[in-house]
């Protein structure tokens, strides 16, 4: 073999590659070819390909030179032997006298103890690896740089083909990945369990020529796209210079990338080299995607994801495919996203069947609208992005966390027999709608839902709840691009008012700022926002739109009872000068004539653990108390709600906790004062049990958590759950869930 390659030899290998997978031939036989071309062209003895036959495990599927009795025999765990590191390290080996090198397994079935060098580059696309491209030979030597760099671009190649299930023929051994089933596990958002087809909110753009045989115009159409690409950069930049100073950040960054020599260097090599401006930028993508996988240092991984998102822009320009593909939503729509905010998620509506993300968390307010919306929700499910495209047909468990995939039949069966029973369970829940949330002791425990739109309204008269314990505001102003004006808002809480039918609406004023952004209003440049300028804190500060949002109140009760509550207060001072606001726009009303309201109560929302050691005097002055159990549990236990990593170290049920819960609730007893609970755990069965025996009257959650919460409390002696609780405190446990869920073990 010559020691150097010449540029057009690489080229001249990929063209008979092309020419091959162009062949009609079938999956195996095409692979069989290809083999045969690498290992003539690089005239080594040995070519072999290894593929992933599920997550673990990797069989070879190809060879030239080895035995070929052990094709579809031969099998090597991830991380076994040398093939075997080459896929879990995503790193190529190179070595003269493999026998010696870290890690090297015999596999006797293929003979290949007669070949002393070995190199094995890694088959992958976007950081994903899809199996190991082998060259071997006799004679003891390192392969060049030229050739490992040959066999890193048919490697890239090979990853395209298969993707595209070039390989595949009828019957063929090798199935193409992205047919394959696969399972994700993740954290559950929401629970339900829905069948749907998947719909990308940011699809991936498909590369479907990776081979060029004209590296000149090749050349021109990369440096044109790159161009484009330094002119949107820049556009971006000069329209967020002078705003978040985070964005002008990013997007530097970007500028910087997009003008790296280095960056355009080695795609115009690999261009020269045969591959089509796509699949240039698609190698960078994977070794940027490859890096950020193994990358210890934050800052560095963000940097990589900004080139891999660069990357993605810059393939966009080249293949023409645009932000929306045209891809139409299936029926049944189940949205994948890496992440999604709580405005875009808005925007896409109740339509979507179930959600899917690689990120995200449960504490955020797109996760809220999930729930509110009873939407299956999973986060975390690492990969999903990568390997969903659109229309695959998708199950969600949101009760396991887990999403099936392209399932098989049996999975399907077996989902559908699960998605019948909650039917059941719906039906039971249906049947004690109408009947009041009373235990065997004779409490009777009012159950309210949380709103925050229009469409939730219905759900008022399905769900049996008695009123809307909590109507998050902001989420109207989260769904315009503009904000609302008083006379939009005040017929739109007229709506609200009207279809309550005279039930209890209690609105929360604007509770914007930590992860609610509004996409008008200049975003805050703040360290640490959940801590921030954040609701009431705005609201007092800036109170044009408070004072417009309590007159639009004010305007839309035409003289009926109104309930509000404000956001976030931490101390009286807050609470008295919110109210003063009230009464501001009250005595405006009533000289302007308006009628005003014949009640109005005015609450206050405790989600600082200050508001529950306030004078008296707070307790003797508002009219009721709720608590917003999200921000309060993250401010207790100073774990962000929105951090998985921590969110769920601490649990609501922890006895620390529940006697802080208590003693507000021994608090509002003694002053008289209503309270009720209406963050996310007042939702869960079990929370709200022991919320109900700790003193808590009133629970406010989503519609869908009604059924269920009243099912469990009209099956309960709230006597008997209170004892359990007072016996596991004193005897020292952690959490009271233990000892509850052992009581109601023994009930059932
Ligand atoms: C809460 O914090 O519990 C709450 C109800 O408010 P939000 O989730 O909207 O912050
Ligand atoms: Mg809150």
């Amino acid at each position: 073999m010559p020691e150097t390659r010449t540029e057009s030899e690489s080229r001249k290998l990929l063209g008979r590659l092309r020419d091959a997978l162009a062949e009609d031939s079938a999956g195996q036989a095409r692979l069989d070819h290809v083999v045969n071309i690498i290992a003539s062209s690089m005239q080594t003895e040995v070519c072999s390909i290894y593929l992933f036959r599920d997550e673990e495990t990797l069989e070879l599927c190809a060879t030239e030179g080895l035995a070929p009795d052990a094709v579809h025999q031969t099998r090597m765990r991830l991380g076994e032997g040398l093939v075997g590191r080459v896929a879990r390290k995503k790193r190529i080996i190179n070595t003269a006298n493999a026998p010696a090198a870290k890690g090297f397994r015999y596999m006797p079935e293929t003979g290949e103890e007669r070949f002393s060098s070995f190199c094995g580059v890694p088959i992958q696309r976007l950081g994903d690896v899809l199996g190991v491209l082998v060259v071997q030979s006799k004679a003891a030597r390192e392969f060049t740089t030229d050739e490992v760099y040959a066999l890193e671009v048919v490697a890239m190649v090979l990853a395209e083909m298969t993707e595209l299930g070039a390989f595949v023929g009828e019957g063929a051994a090798l199935s193409a990945r992205h047919q394959q089933a696969v399972m994700f596990r993740g954290t559950v958002g929401q629970e339900g369990a829905v069948e749907g087809k998947v719909y990308l909110h940011e699809p991936r753009v498909v590369v479907t020529n990776p081979i060029s045989d004209d590296p000149e115009s090749e050349a021109k159409r990369l440096t044109e796209a790159v161009e484009a690409l330094r002119v949107s950069v820049d556009d971006m930049l000069a329209d967020a210079t002078g705003g978040n100073s985070e964005q002008v950040q990013i997007l530097e960054a970007y500028r910087m990338f997009a003008n790296s020599k280095g960056w355009m260097k080695r795609m115009l090599e690999d261009v020269e080299n045969g591959l089509s401006a796509e699949a240039a930028v698609e190698k960078e993508q994977s070794l940027a995607r490859t890096r950020m996988s193994q990358a210890t240092d934050a800052y560095l991984r963000e940097r990589l994801h900004d080139l891999d998102d660069l990357s993605n822009r810059l393939l966009r320009i080249l293949t023409g495919q645009g932000a929306d593909t045209g891809a139409e939503m299936p029926e049944n729509p189940v949205l994948i996203a890496r992440n999604i905010g709580p405005g875009e998620l808005l925007d896409y509506g109740k339509k979507l069947r179930g959600i899917v993300l690689e990120e995200g968390s449960v504490g955020s307010h797109a996760a809220i609208v999930a729930r509110a919306w009873a939407i299956p929700l999973i986060i975390n499910a690492k990969g999903i992005t990568t390997e969903a495209l659109n229309g695959d047909t998708i199950l969600v468990d949101g009760d396991q966390g887990v999403a099936h995939l392209r399932p098989d039949e049996t999975v399907k069966t077996a989902f559908r027999d699960k998605m019948a029973m909650q039917a059941r369970a719906q039906q039971r829940y249906a049947s004690i709608r109408d009947l009041p949330a009373e235990t065997l002791d004779g409490t009777v425990v009012a159950l309210h839902m949380n709103a925050g739109l229009m469409a939730d309204l219905p759900s008022l008269e399905g769900s049996g709840a008695e009123g809307v314990g909590l109507f998050r505001t902001e989420l109207q102003f989260l769904i315009r691009n503009q904000m609302p004006r008083r006379a939009e808002l005040s017929a739109l809480y007229s709506h609200v008012m009207n279809a309550a039918g005279g039930r209890r609406v209690a609105f929360r004023t604007l509770d914007i700022g930590s992860d609610k952004v509004l996409p008008y209003m200049k975003p805050q440049d703040e360290p640490n926002p959940a801590m921030g300028w954040r609701a009431i804190r705005v609201g007092l500060d800036k109170p044009g739109v408070l004072r417009m949002q309590i007159q639009a109140l004010i305007r839309a009760a035409n003289g009926r009872p109104l309930t509000l509550m404000f956001p976030f207060i931490a101390q009286l001072e807050e609470y008295d000068a919110a109210r003063a606001e009230v009464d501001k726009a009250l005595e405006r009303e009533r000289i302007l004539g308006h009628p005003i309201p014949e009640k109005l109560e005015i609450g206050a929302m405790l989600e600082t653990p200050s508001l529950a050691f306030a004078p008296d005097d707070f307790f003797n002055r508002v009219d009721f108390l709720s608590i917003g159990g999200n921000d309060l549990k993250q401010f207790f236990f100073a774990a962000d709600r929105e951090n998985e990593r921590v969110r769920r170290r601490y649990d609501t049920l922890n006895v620390s906790f529940l006697n802080f819960l208590e003693m507000i609730a021994e608090r509002c007893a003694a002053s008289n004062t209503s309270l009720s609970f209406c963050g996310e755990d007042a939702g869960r069965p079990i929370e709200a049990l022991c919320f109900a025996a700790i003193g808590f009257s009133m629970l406010s959650m989503r519609p869908a958590s009604v059924g269920p919460v009243k099912h469990l409390l009209r099956r309960s002696n709230l006597h008997e759950v209170k004892s359990v609780i007072d016996k596991a405190r004193a005897g020292g446990a952690q959490s009271v869930r233990p000892a509850v869920m052992e009581w109601l073990a023994q009930q059932s």
